[in-house]
């Protein structure tokens, strides 16, 4: 079920003309920053490709547009691809014989490529050859093609999912975290330039805080909100504005919607709170374990409602509170 909040890449989103294109031009993710910009350096002094890179963390957080900065910043040439749009060997081969020396090879959703082609990709990040067979039966034979040396950008949002072996050969493995209120309001006041979009700075909070700690979800609750406002006339977009638009789109205070309601209420009601194991509530909610995993866990465990336990999943007291349940409601019977 695809929502205003879902983390994940809309059609509509529009998002190649608002992505930032250096580092300096990328919001928060300071570590990253940092650590990427000495590594293009050095890359590029020595006259090098930089070592092979791997973004993880939650969807609609940067990853793409990192890979694409990374381009720009060591001026080769990007290719972008994900992991299920690979379904053959010669679809690999063909996407890597034709790179050029240093280019970049995108793959979104590395964790989702076949074992056959992970294991075609990690010897050909390892030693920049390719072994294809070519032929049948007792007439099949190896040939070598030798590669350029490129740059595997990887992203996952579920790093877990990925062979240790391919995983060992990123060089630069980063973790994305999820964005401040104050981080959000820059991406927002961005956003708000480019899509020349009024918002006082109050409005630029409001959004900022009800946007799940992504980027992503920042930018199409503003572009929302710009809807609710230019229908009624409305020139600059403050606090109040904001607020209700995003009421109507039924966003809670703290970015919470319809989804992440039905999830707590469910072990509330159901489990006294927890533990419940995933597979149960996935089976409940009629949601695949995966996307519970992906969009909606990561952000209330983060926000601190959701604890994950080896026994299962488990509510915390602040979830309670937020739902409005009292503590002591059908807990200690
Ligand atoms: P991911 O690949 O992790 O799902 P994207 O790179 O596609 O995320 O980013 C989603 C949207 O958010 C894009 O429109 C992008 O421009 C914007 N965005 C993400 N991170 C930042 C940032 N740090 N600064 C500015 N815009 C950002």
């Amino acid at each position: 079920s695809k929502n205003i909040l879902s983390p994940d890449k809309h059609v509509s989103d529009q998002e190649f003309s608002l992505r930032p294109s250096y580092l300096k031009e990328f919001v928060g993710q300071q570590q990253i920053k940092e650590n990427l910009s000495v590594f293009i350096q050095a890359a590029k002094s020595r006259a090098e490709h930089l070592d092979h890179t791997l973004f993880y963390g939650p969807p609609g957080l940067g990853k793409t547009t990192l890979a694409q900065i990374i381009s720009k910043e060591m001026g080769v040439n990007l290719k972008s691809t994900s992991g299920p749009a690979i379904s053959k060997a010669a679809d690999l081969a063909a996407i890597l014989t034709n790179l050029q020396d240093k280019d970049i090879l995108f793959i979104d959703e590395i964790h989702r490529l076949s074992t056959n082609i992970e294991e075609t990709l990690y010897q050909a990040m390892e030693d920049f050859v390719l072994d294809i067979i070519i032929g049948e039966g007792p007439a099949a034979r190896t040939v070598k093609i030798n590669l350029p040396n490129f740059t595997l950008v990887g992203a996952t949002t579920r790093l877990g999912l990925l062979s240790n072996p391919l995983r060992d050969r990123f060089g630069i493995p980063l973790r994305l975290h999820f964005y401040k209120v104050e981080e959000l309001k820059l991406v927002l006041t961005r956003v708000g330039q480019l899509l020349e979009i009024k918002l006082t700075d109050d409005a630029l909070e409001e959004i900022a805080r009800r946007s799940r700690g992504t980027p992503r979800i920042a930018i199409r609750l503003a572009k929302r909100v710009r809807d609710f406002a230019a229908v009624d006339k409305i020139v600059e977009i403050d606090r109040t504005i904001a607020s209700n638009s995003l009421d109507r789109l039924e966003v809670d205070k703290i970015g919470l919607d319809g989804n992440d309601y039905r999830y707590l209420k469910f072990i509330a009601d159901n489990y006294s709170g927890g533990p419940v194991g995933i597979e149960t509530i996935a089976a409940a909610l009629s949601e695949q374990r995966d996307a519970l995993e992906e969009t909606i866990e990561p952000y209330l465990i983060q926000i601190g409602l959701l604890q994950r336990t080896p026994r299962g999943r488990t509510i915390t007291k602040a979830a309670l509170d937020h739902l409005g349940i009292d503590k002591n409601y059908n807990f200690f019977k």
